[in-house]
C-alpha cells in the first residue's frame, strides 16, 4: 500500500454502495482473489467519466466485468464499451455479469490477448482504461495512441507496484525485475511523449491520467 492505511480506510468509509450486483461482484472478487479496481480508483473514474462524457471506451483487462459495469452506469445509454480479457476462466463469468446487469448491448467483450485484439480495432476511443498485465502496458502503447482521439484520456492503473517502482532494480525481487523495468519505461514514455500530457497520481496502487494533445497544439509547439 502506497498511501497511509488509515487514510485509505477513511476514504473507503465515505464511499456509497454501488448497488446489489456490483456489491455481490466485489464480494465474489474478494473470495476468489480476482483483482478489481480499488474504491478510490472507482470514484476517480466516475468523476472523469462525468467530465469527459465518452461515447466509446476501451478497457484492457475485463476480469469479471466489475469496472466495465461500473463505467457503463456512468455513461450515456448509447455510449459503448469494448473490453478485452484473455483469461478463459474469467470470460464466461464476465459475460454472465454483463447479462445480469442488462448491459449486453452496451459492452462488447473481446476474448484473447490484448496485444493481438488491439491490432484489429479501428474505431477511435475517447477514453482508454489500461488495467491488464502491468508488464505489458508498454507493448500496448502504440495501438492505444493510434486508437485514442485527440483530447481523449488514457487512464493506467497499478503503475507504482506497491511502491517498488522507486526502488533500484537490485532491490526488487528477481521475479519482478522485468515488470519493474517495463513499468519505469512506460512511465517515462507517458510523461515524455510529445502527443501526451500525463499526471502520475499516488493513490490506489498508482494511477496515471494522460490526455492526447490535438494536432493543432502539436503543430504550434514544434
Ligand atoms: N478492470 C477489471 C476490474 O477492475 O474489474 C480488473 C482487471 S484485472 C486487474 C486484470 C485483468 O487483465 C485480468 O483478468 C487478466 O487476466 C487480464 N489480462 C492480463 N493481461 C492481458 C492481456 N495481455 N490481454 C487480455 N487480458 C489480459
Amino acid at each position: 500500500m502506497i498511501v497511509n492505511e488509515r487514510i485509505v480506510s477513511y476514504i473507503h468509509s465515505l464511499e456509497k454502495s454501488n448497488g446489489p450486483l456490483l456489491d455481490e461482484m466485489e464480494a465474489y472478487a474478494k473470495e476468489n482473489r480476482v483483482p478489481i479496481i480499488r474504491k478510490e480508483v472507482e470514484s476517480f473514474l466516475r468523476v472523469l467519466l462525468e467530465m469527459q462524457h465518452p461515447t466509446h471506451i476501451l478497457e484492457l483487462g475485463t476480469a469479471i466485468g466489475y469496472s466495465a459495469i461500473l463505467m457503463g452506469g456512468c455513461i450515456d445509454e448509447n455510449s459503448r464499451i469494448t473490453t478485452i480479457e484473455n483469461y478463459e476462466k474469467r470470460i464466461p463469468v464476465a459475460r454472465k455479469n454483463f447479462e445480469r446487469a442488462g448491459r449486453m448491448q452496451q459492452i462488447t467483450l473481446l476474448e484473447g490477448d490484448a496485444a493481438v485484439r488491439l491490432k484489429e480495432l479501428t474505431e477511435p476511443c475517447d477514453l482508454i482504461f489500461m488495467d491488464a498485465a502491468k508488464g505489458q502496458y508498454i507493448h500496448f502503447m502504440d495501438d492505444v495512441l493510434r486508437l485514442l482521439k485527440p483530447g481523449g484520456i488514457l487512464v493506467s492503473d497499478n503503475v507504482l507496484q506497491d511502491g517498488d517502482i522507486i526502488e533500484s532494480r537490485f532491490a526488487v525481487t528477481r521475479r519482478n525485475r522485468t515488470i519493474h523495468k517495463r513499468m519505469r519505461d512506460y512511465l517515462y514514455q507517458l510523461t515524455h511523449h510529445e502527443e501526451l500530457r500525463t499526471s502520475v497520481l499516488p493513490f490506489g496502487d498508482g494511477v496515471t491520467v494522460s490526455v492526447k494533445l490535438g494536432k493543432e497544439f502539436l503543430k504550434q509547439n514544434r
